[in-house]
């Protein structure tokens, strides 16, 4: 088949290109590098074989070994894709990589990609070029003691007077400042190195030409310099929760629109699974007959989305529930109904079951109510004392899941842990102890943090109104 040779960005996802998402979508197998960020390997279909040529017992494979890889699974019926960090041509060896596939007869296309020798320095805010500062930059590696010693006339570049890019110069920036000098740039020439550019942990070391040799600097690290690396139009590093270490305990499918609004907001986000949505004891049995007969109901009541989505999963046609009504508690149930065209007819002001029952009108007929195994019974009582026959049937079941050990490490440097229910915070309980949780903790709504208090957290931000948008403005008033 075909093999792709696809730049996959600096590390922002966002900064993935249509055609390299569309590809690595369906690709049966990725070859990637050490710096590739989970969040654009999570593109690759779950049943996609990751191979990681970054890491290996005796370190990194060598290029030929990684050049026979490619022919040889690129020979195959699979769709290959081999990602690498930025543009695949710019020192990313994939020129290399073209050239064997090509000698081997094995048919590929190349995915540019953006990379991080313009972008990170536009993370940290810094043109590469500017109007009066410079009118041309140059992209070098700093990589081998031979490309500074010998390969590379860094005198010249000093002298050719624009913005000087150098990627993977961390070890050697002392002889390159060295001789960015002797080529005549003034020891007080603005230097930016930006660590893990365009991703949360982005950091902006600011120096003169001059220093740069004595401050402390770690890979991966982008080196601007120049007099637009004195230019400072920050916002990445401005976002107003950038580089702060939030907790989302949800289950995996649900959590990634928290996760979407955390991250435009500049958050690290730790997605840790303390519960996961399984199928009810039954094997789904008896859901599915009320499911297959949801039109003999006068009412469903969902007080979440997983119920709608077991539901939804189980109806055979949609027009099945025509004539029935239906009630939704809180926001992500009303979505998660929207998602299927339904307009829940009754959303309770307040979003909790209380007000739900407060809502509902007195009447007679028999109300489904699917939802977890384990929950609060305040609907079957009220509705029930209302006239209603409430039949609950189990159409989930959460369970908490052991944690990994680079889980109770994020959970331990975390700063502020997001509650969306109160089975969320049984879970991370479960999970990490309420000892466990960070400085901050914010829940959705009374009830969640009523649940969070009597675990012994101490809650310092309930949401408004129980919905995400409020979560993370409380979120931000407890951080600020
Ligand atoms: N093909 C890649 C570059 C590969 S060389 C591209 O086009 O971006 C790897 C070097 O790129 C690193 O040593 C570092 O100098 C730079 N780099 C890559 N990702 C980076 C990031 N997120 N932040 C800062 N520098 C990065």
């Amino acid at each position: 088949m075909t093999v792709y040779l696809v730049g996959a960005g600096p590390g922002d996802p966002g900064l993935m290109t249509l055609r390299g998402a569309e590809v690595l979508a369906k690709a049966d197998v990725v070859i990637h590098d050490r710096l590739a960020d989970p969040r654009v390997l999570a593109m690759a279909p779950a049943s996609a074989l990751l191979i990681d040529v970054g890491k290996s017992p005796g370190g990194p494979v060598r290029q030929d070994e990684i050049n026979d890889l490619l022919v040889s699974e690129g020979a195959s019926e699979a769709v290959v894709v081999r990602l690498k960090g930025g543009d695949p041509f710019v020192f990313g060896r994939g020129g290399e990589e073209a050239e064997a596939l090509a000698r081997a007869g094995v048919g590929f296309e190349v995915v540019p990609g953006i990379t991080s020798a313009i972008a990170v320095p536009a993370y940290a805010g810094i043109p590469v070029t500017h109007r009066g500062a410079a009118t041309s930059f140059t992209v070098v590696t700093g990589h081998s003691r031979h490309a500074v010693d010998r390969d590379t006339d860094w005198e010249a570049l000093a002298v050719a007077g624009g913005t000087i890019v150098v990627l993977m110069g961390v070890a050697h920036r002392a002889q390159i400042a060295e001789r960015l000098m002797l080529g005549g740039l003034d020891a007080s020439t603005p230097v930016a190195a930006v660590r893990w550019g365009t991703r949360p942990e982005q950091t902006t070391v600011r120096v003169r030409l001059d220093q740069l040799g004595q401050t402390p600097l770690d890979p991966p690290a982008t080196i601007v310099v120049g007099a637009v690396a004195g230019l400072d139009f920050s916002w990445f590093e401005r976002k107003p929760l950038f580089g702060r270490r939030v907790v989302v305990t949800r289950a995996r499918a649900q959590a990634s629109r928290v996760t979407k609004r955390l991250e435009d907001l500049g958050a690290r986000v730790f997605e840790v699974p303390t519960i996961a949505i399984e199928d009810p004891g039954d094997g789904g049995a008896a859901l599915d007959l009320v499911s297959k007969a949801i039109g003999g109901y006068d009412w469903v009541a969902f007080t979440s989305a997983n119920a709608v989505e077991a539901v939804m999963a189980r109806i055979p046609d949609a027009r099945s529930l025509a004539g029935v009504k239906v009630a939704a508690v809180g926001d992500a149930t009303a979505e998660a109904l929207a998602s299927y065209r339904i307009v829940a007819d009754l959303v309770p002001v307040r979003r909790d079951a209380e007000s739900l029952v407060d809502e509902w009108p007195q009447g007679s007929g028999r109300v489904l109510f699917p939802r977890a195994a384990a929950g609060r019974d305040i609907l079957e009582r009220g509705l029930g004392a209302k006239g209603w026959l409430v039949e609950v049937v189990e159409a989930y079941r959460t369970v908490h899941p052991e944690p990994e050990a680079a889980d109770r490490r994020r959970v331990r440097q975390a700063d502020a842990v997001l509650f969306s229910s109160s089975s969320s915070v049984d879970g991370f309980v479960q999970c990490f102890g309420a000892s466990g949780a960070p400085s901050c903790v914010v829940c959705i709504g009374p009830v969640t943090a009523a649940t969070a208090r009597s675990a012994g957290m101490q809650v310092t931000g309930v949401a408004r109104s129980a919905s995400v948008d409020s979560m993370l403005d409380a979120l931000l008033d407890t951080l600020a």
